[in-house]
């Protein structure tokens, strides 16, 4: 099959700057792209690569949009190098989109089902890190959130072990809390919130679930994790350490029988991926890397076919950029 391809780089600013351990992150910048096959269907994809994450650059995608033909075959989106692993994910899921439904005629009218995805999916939200967390969940949980993150190693452990046992009095019991570490523990830090997680859970008074640390050590130290998941009950998920598949790939070969977050966004080839999950049955949960609509859909849509164990997916429903859907609709429109 041949496609006419477009594309178009966009930047947008987030409402509020999101601090991570590499920094403050202030604007997004991906590229829309569209496909339109020969009787005049159209596909859309989004590369939205996080380079400080393990995908390319946002110039190293461009550069590879640049270089392209007006007119691109299968063949050439499927055999994008793995170096350019969001590029996969949007020329990919652009040529599904043409090849699968009719929803690209559709597109971007507002209150479409399209930037409104209803896939039956629980979603976890995040809790500000710190103390903000005790007050601030009662606002996820009215907008129906039941699963929850909260970031650890941001402060002192000893500080946030105590804010960790006020805030598992002060959640209902029905909620589920997961702690991400970013890699930010020690094994000896890691140690201690797994016992105490442990601990928790052999407290039969306690009703609330602490789902799994998520990252708890930095990726270079995946046989401390390795080990760790063995050693207690409370389960470890991976996420810096799987951000391709090829990382995927070789954490499950080393052994990793615990948790995997994948974000479809910046992972690769979603054909390889769902080949994978279906051959190895891993625990997954998916994870959003900040897109747009276009790639959220095709991110969702993959979560609703590969999540395992009911997990709630990370992607927010609430809003990180102002006006989305005005905003994504003149940008595909002056394509
Ligand atoms: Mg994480």
């Amino acid at each position: 099959m041949r496609y006419q391809f477009k594309f178009r780089p966009y930047q947008r600013r987030f409402l509020r700057s999101l601090t991570t351990n590499h920094g403050k992150w202030d604007i997004r910048e991906g590229i829309i792209l569209r496909l339109t096959d020969e009787s005049g269907k159209l596909g859309w994809g989004e590369i939205a690569p996080i380079s400080w994450f393990g995908s390319e650059t946002i110039e190293q995608a461009l550069d590879f949009c640049r270089q392209l033909p007006e007119e691109i075959t299968d063949e050439i989106i499927f055999s994008i190098p793995d170096e350019l692993p969001a590029c996969q994910f949007g020329f990919e899921s652009a040529q599904e989109w043409v090849s699968g439904g009719d929803e690209g005629d559709k597109f971007i009218t507002p209150n479409s089902s399209l930037l409104n995805p209803n896939f039956s999916l629980l979603y976890s939200g995040l809790l500000p890190a710190g103390e903000a967390a005790l007050n601030q969940w009662e606002t996820l949980w009215q907008k129906g959130y039941r699963t929850f993150k909260w970031k650890i190693s941001v402060d002192a452990i000893a500080n946030e072990l105590k804010i960790f046992e006020s805030l598992i009095h002060t959640l209902p019991s029905s909620a589920k809390l997961r702690l991400d570490a970013n890699g930010g523990l020690t094994y000896e830090e890691a140690n201690l919130w797994l016992r105490t997680c442990d601990n928790l859970k052999a407290n039969a008074k306690l009703a609330l679930e602490i789902e799994f640390i998520e990252q708890p050590l930095p990726v270079e130290q995946f046989q401390g994790m390795l080990e760790l998941s063995t050693s207690y009950e409370t389960a470890i998920a991976i996420d810096e350490s799987v951000a391709t598949l090829g990382q995927l790939a070789a954490c499950h070969q080393q052994g990793w029988r615990g948790i995997f977050v994948i974000k479809p966004g910046i992972v690769g080839s979603p054909s390889r991926l769902r080949k994978f999950c279906h051959q190895h049955q891993i625990d997954t949960v998916f994870s959003s890397v900040f897109e747009t609509a276009i790639a959220r859909l095709a991110a969702l849509k993959l979560a609703a076919e590969l999540s395992q164990n009911n997990r709630a997916i990370g992607f927010g429903i609430d809003h990180f950029f102002e006006q989305e859907e005005t905003w994504l609709q003149s940008l595909c429109n002056n394509l």
